[in-house]
C-alpha cells in the first residue's frame, strides 16, 4: 500500500487560507480580468476548486502536475490528442477499456493518425508493433476483465529506446495500489468515476504527468473543453479524503473473496493478480503495492443463474464503488465483441467480473455461497 497515502488523501492540495477544512464551492464563471496573473475561467481549469483537487490527485500519484476532467474519456481523449498529430502512429494494448477502444477506432483515422493493437501482454509483442513514427505506447494494467498484468518497467524501457511517450490507464489499481510515474510512465490517466469518487454518484477523470507535458495537455483541454465543474470538484475532493481507507478495505476483501472462490467446488477459474497461480502474480507483486479490488471468475453454473440468486450483490456496469457489484462482460462491456471476438480474448460467456466493495467480507461470501450452490 502506498506510503503516506491516507495522509495525502486528507491533506494534499488543501488551502490553509481557505474557510475551514473543505474548499468552499466557487460557482463563479466570471472573474476580474484586471487581477494580477492568468485570467480565471473554468474551462481553463484554473479556478480554485479545480486547482485544489488537481493538486491532490497529482500528489497521490507522485506527479508534478494534475488535471481533472468531466469524465475518464475526456481525460483520455484530451491527453491522446495533445500529443498525436497527422502522420503519427500509436501502439495500444488490445484489452483496454471498451470506450477507449472505440475512441481509437472511431476517431484517430479521421485525423490521419495510424495505430496498432497488441494482442498480448508480452513486451516482445509490443516491440514488434513499433514503427519509426510511433509516438506513444498505451497500456492498461490490471486489464478488464481478466486482470492481466503488463510489465510497466519493461514498457518504459521499450519506449525510451524508441523515443516514445508512455500512457497508462491506472483506473483499476487506483493511486493507492499502483503509482506508474514512480516506474517511469509519462502520463497517468484515471476514470475518476470509479475508485476516486468511490460512491457511484459522480463522473470525472484525472490526468497526472510532468509539468512539461502538462502544458500540452492543458492546451488541448482548453480547446476540447472537458473541464470538471466546481460542484463535482467538491464532491471529488470530499471522496478522495477516504480513497486510501476505502481502497485498502476493498483490496483486502478482494483477496479474501478471491481465495474463497478459488477453493469453491462450484467455481472453475478465478482471475485475480493476488492469487499465486495468476500467471503475472510475480510482476504484479513487483509493481503494485496492493493487488486491487477487481476480480473475475467462471462459475460452473451459467452467469445469469448466479446473478439472479445474489441478494446483497447487485448486477451493475461500472465499478469501484463502496458497494460490491457483479457484471457479465459477455452481456455488458464485451457484448459488442461478439462470440468469436470474446473467444479470441479468452472471455467465456459465463465469466463474472466482481467489483469488490467495503462490506463485511463474510456477508459477501455468504451471498456468493447461496448463489453458487
Ligand atoms: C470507466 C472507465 C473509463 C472511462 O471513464 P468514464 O468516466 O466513464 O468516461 C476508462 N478506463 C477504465 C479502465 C474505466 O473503467
Amino acid at each position: 500500500m502506498k506510503k503516506n497515502a491516507s495522509t495525502l488523501c486528507v491533506h494534499a492540495g488543501n488551502r490553509p487560507e481557505g474557510a475551514g477544512t473543505l474548499t468552499p464551492i466557487h460557482l463563479s464563471t466570471a472573474y476580474d480580468y484586471r487581477e494580477e496573473g492568468e485570467v480565471l475561467y473554468p474551462r481553463y481549469q484554473n479556478t480554485i476548486n479545480q486547482i485544489v483537487v488537481a493538486e491532490k490527485v497529482a500528489q497521490l500519484e507522485n506527479g508534478e502536475a494534475g488535471a481533472v476532467f468531466s469524465s475518464g474519456m475526456a481525460a483520455i481523449s484530451t491527453s491522446l490528442m495533445a500529443f498525436l498529430k497527422a502522420g503519427d502512429h500509436a501502439v495500444f494494448q488490445n484489452d483496454i477499456y471498451g470506450g477507449t477502444h472505440f475512441a481509437i477506432t472511431e476517431e484517430l483515422e479521421k485525423y490521419g493518425i495510424s495505430y496498432d493493437f497488441v494482442q498480448s501482454t508480452d513486451i516482445d509483442a509490443f516491440s514488434e508493433k513499433i514503427k519509426p513514427n510511433t509516438r506513444l505506447i498505451y497500456i492498461e494494467t490490471p486489464s478488464n476483465p481478466l486482470l492481466k498484468i503488463v510489465n510497466i518497467k519493461a514498457i518504459v524501457e521499450l519506449a525510451k529506446t524508441n523515443d516514445c511517450l508512455t500512457f497508462i490507464d491506472n483506473t483499476f489499481a487506483s493511486p493507492i495500489n499502483q503509482n506508474p510515474i514512480d516506474l517511469g510512465i509519462d502520463v497517468v490517466m484515471h476514470s475518476g468515476t470509479k475508485y476516486m469518487s468511490g460512491h457511484s454518484d459522480l463522473t470525472c477523470g484525472a490526468v497526472i504527468t510532468s509539468s512539461e507535458l502538462m502544458v500540452h495537455i492543458k492546451k488541448s483541454a482548453i480547446n476540447f473543453g472537458g473541464s470538471l465543474n466546481p460542484m463535482m470538484c467538491s464532491l471529488l475532493e470530499r471522496s478522495l479524503k477516504t480513497l486510501a481507507l476505502r481502497v485498502r478495505q476493498q483490496t483486502q476483501n478482494a483477496q479474501l473473496l478471491a481465495e474463497f472462490l478459488d477453493k469453491h467446488y462450484a467455481v472453475t477459474k478465478v482471475f485475480y493478480p493476488g492469487l499465486p497461480h495468476h500467471p503475472d502474480h510475480n510482476i504484479a507483486k513487483q509493481q503494485m503495492s496492493g493487488f486491487g479490488a477487481m476480480l473475475s471468475f467462471e462459475p460452473k453454473k451459467t452467469a445469469s443463474e448466479v446473478t439472479s440468486k445474489l441478494k446483497l450483490i447487485k448486477p451493475a456496469i461500472s465499478l469501484g464503488g463502496v458497494e460490491t457489484t457483479v457484471s457479465s462482460p459477455a452481456q455488458s462491456s464485451h457484448a459488442k465483441l461478439g462470440e468469436e471476438g470474446r473467444k479470441l480474448a479468452g472471455i467465456s460467456d459465463d465469466l463474472l467480473r466482481v467489483s469488490v466493495g467495503i462490506e463485511d467480507v463474510e456477508d459477501l461470501m455468504e451471498d456468493f455461497e447461496n448463489a453458487l450452490k
